[in-house]
């Protein structure tokens, strides 16, 4: 069977990617291993929820997605800090009006949102069709589908936005040339749960990213539209203070009753989800390059992430802005198209990967860290005084489009700067900008 354009994956990804491209005429089909999420409760084994910013919004605007997506969406204003011995303190993100916010969305829901518009501007969809072969120089992918049945197509073009174990990028890798990279995290995450309380309202601020930061590990909320939290537990793997050690109910218990009461409390089913919520592994994932032939790997499939600066789908999303980008301006060719897409965006993707892995640091110790917090206070006093000469990191990559790897480039040149200021003139300085 002769399939125009594939996509494989209906995730986050693969579902906007479709969309973008009948936007420009281009009639794909997604083709998707797990059944169709409209019709279940929940698909295990991701983030429930996730951080949506600036780059995503710019994608899904460009869609004329946005205010649709907004009616699902918590505006999140900044980073409420649960320290140690009990207290709460925001920190918001945007210091002059208050106004700069990230949003919570539930995974499944925005899925569904994209799925739903896939299909209603004519997007073939078909759920429970596994790839379980591709082959890229013969052009062929082989799907097992519901019924056991074997499909084979020959895709005039093939999108692989599969997610981070993708399967076209395992057949890419063994070619001569094609580099590939993995690194596990030695922390992995759980996922809990804070119910809504008797009235339906939220236990938490509810407008408010909520961290509790341990040092080596760390607890964060994200508010859901339904009045719950779901909350994730960042641990390492081995050691004193582990998932290894939380080996007994008992010890679980001890370990949150010790560093995070505040939320065990609201959790009144606490040892049941200890016991069956999965423990997942976190992972970066590098690989260049990203197409050969008609098959273009994009959004985790090309570069997954560590989930610390909330990109990973920002990232992939604005993928498919940038690939459009590229199809207005050399129509059909496709060999053009890939090639500045992988080149473009491969130094940006690396870029976030860092960023991300650093943010891990930041937000689990940093934030209660002397020397970062007067760093940071420097920082707002400038920002505060110049806003439009000086941008934190965190601003360049989460409320702005700015190229990740400039974003990267232009912070560690800022750092430098405040750290000999700080050396120099002390927490209170002002540089005249
Ligand atoms: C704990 C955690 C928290 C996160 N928080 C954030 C956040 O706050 N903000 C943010 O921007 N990002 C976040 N992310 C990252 C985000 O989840 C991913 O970047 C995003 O899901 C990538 O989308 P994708 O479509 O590329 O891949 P996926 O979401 O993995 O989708 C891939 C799809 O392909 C399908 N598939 C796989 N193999 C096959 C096959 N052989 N045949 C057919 N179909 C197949 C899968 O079933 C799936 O539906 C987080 C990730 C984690 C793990």
């Amino acid at each position: 069977m002769v399939d125009s354009v594939c996509i494989l994956g209906g995730g986050l990804v693969g579902s906007l990617l479709s969309i973008f491209l009948k936007k420009h005429n281009i009639q794909s089909v997604i083709y998707e291993k797990r059944p169709d999420i409209r019709l279940q409760n929940l698909v295990a084994g991701r983030s429930i929820n996730l951080a949506l910013s600036t780059r995503g919004w710019i994608a899904l605007e460009k869609v004329g997605l946005k205010t649709e997506v907004e009616k699902i969406a918590i505006p999140m204003f900044g980073r409420m800090i649960h320290t140690f011995d009990g207290q709460q303190k925001m920190q918001p993100y945007s210091l002059h009006d208050g106004k700069k916010a990230i949003f919570s969305v539930s995974r499944a829901e925005l899925n569904k949102l994209l799925l739903n518009e896939a299909e209603k501007l004519g997007v073939a969809l078909h759920f429970e069709y596994k790839a379980t072969k591709v082959e890229i120089d013969s052009n062929t992918i082989g799907f097992r589908n519901a019924e056991n049945e074997y499909i084979k197509i020959n895709p005039k073009l093939c999108f692989s936005a599969d997610g981070a174990f993708s399967l076209v990028r395992s057949e890419l890798i063994k070619n001569s040339g094609f580099d590939y990279e993995q690194k596990y995290l030695e922390h992995s995450y759980q996922e809990f749960h804070i119910p809504a309380d008797a009235n339906g309202n939220w236990q938490l601020h509810k407008n408010a990213l909520h961290i509790w930061p341990r040092e080596s590990f760390m607890l964060i909320a994200l508010p859901n539209l339904d009045g719950s939290f779901t909350c994730t537990l960042f641990l390492q793997n081995r050691g004193e203070v582990s998932f290894a050690n939380l080996n007994t109910i008992q010890k679980a218990k001890y370990f949150f009753e010790t560093y995070f009461a505040d939320a065990l409390a609201l959790m009144p089913n606490f040892e049941t989800q200890f016991e069956q919520n999965p423990i997942s592994s976190l992972v970066t994932i590098k690989t260049f390059p990203w197409h050969k032939n008609n098959y273009c790997l994009l959004g985790d499939a090309a570069h997954a992430i560590v989930p610390f600066y909330g990109q990973g789908m920002n990232c992939g999303f604005e993928d498919c802005s940038i690939l459009m980008e590229l199809i207005e301006k050399k129509p059909e060719n496709w060999t053009e198209i890939f090639s500045e897409f992988e080149l473009s965006r491969k130094p940006n993707t690396d870029a976030i990967a860092q960023m991300a892995l650093d943010n891990f640091l930041e937000m689990r110790d940093l934030v209660t860290d002397e020397h970062f917090l007067k760093l940071k206070k420097m920082e707002s006093n400038i920002i505060t005084n110049y806003p439009q000469k000086w941008q934190s990191q965190y601003e360049m990559v989460t409320f702005s489009n700015l190229a990740y790897s400039e974003a990267l480039e232009k912070s560690k040149e800022n750092k430098l700067k405040l750290e000999n200021w700080l050396q120099n003139f002390g927490e209170n300085f002002v540089p005249e900008l």
